[in-house]
């Protein structure tokens, strides 16, 4: 994660990276690094409008767990922009029977790590459908995952902001082995309940569970 922030600074962008250390709350610490544009040649993919004349165009980075899929997804719907999580994008493939399912479903099958090529033709794919639809924006989830494709990110559309989510470890784990989904409606809890004493000049930290509705709550899986 140190790489790819040092070469999405050097390369123009603007990083939040937030740390919660005594709270929930997203703006406990902030540090905000700025640096200069660069100019980049450019393909066609998302246009050239200008941030003006469109919606947000931002990525959330983090561990598994650090909750930018809850952050990413409240946001979306507050700022009316795609929510895009290559994870989905994946698992959309693979049950729609789309033209990479096959070649999915072996690397899937296989445990293997789904390759850049095949991210970035998902991720361009919905991003052009996006547009197709009149769309503006998005928030990408989990992706650049690796410098490659952050890189390849950069050559296809301008990013206006980059936030890296931090969480202390032990929350991660936590908040990792706390995921729920709801079988029947696919909505997404968490029933850990972070309750860090401060110790030793280490402040304390506590993170609230998110609590299915009634409903769902017989029908709770654990993530695979
Ligand atoms: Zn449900």
């Amino acid at each position: 994660m140190a790489g790819l922030n040092r070469l999405l600074r050097a390369r123009g962008s603007t990083i939040f990276s937030i740390t919660r250390s005594c709270s929930s709350s997203l703006n406990s610490e902030i540090d905000l690094r700025a640096a200069s544009s660069v100019n980049h040649q450019r393909l066609p993919l998302c246009g050239e409008r200008e941030p003006k004349d469109r919606n947000v165009q931002w990525v959330f980075l983090g561990c598994p767990g650090v909750g930018k899929g809850t952050y990413a997804s409240r946001l979306s719907n507050l700022l009316g922009v795609p929510h895009i999580a290559t994870g989905d994008l994946v698992r959309e493939e693979l049950s729609s029977g789309g033209p990479l399912s096959s070649q999915l479903a072996q690397i899937v099958n296989q445990g293997k790590l789904v390759s850049d090529e095949i991210i970035i033709n998902l991720l361009s794919r919905s991003l052009e459908a996006g547009v197709a639809q009149g769309k503006s924006g998005f928030i990408l989830d989990g992706f650049p995952r690796t410098i490659r494709q952050a890189e390849i990110l950069e050559g296809v559309t301008d990013i206006d902001l980059v936030i890296n989510l931090k969480l202390r470890e032990e929350a991660l784990l936590a908040k990792c082995l706390g995921r729920r989904i709801c079988s029947e409606c696919g909505g997404n809890y968490n029933i850990a309940c972070i309750d860090i004493k401060s110790e030793n000049g280490s402040p304390g930290m506590y993170m609230a569970p998110l609590l299915p509705p009634p409903h769902c709550a017989s029908k709770l899986i654990i993530p695979i």
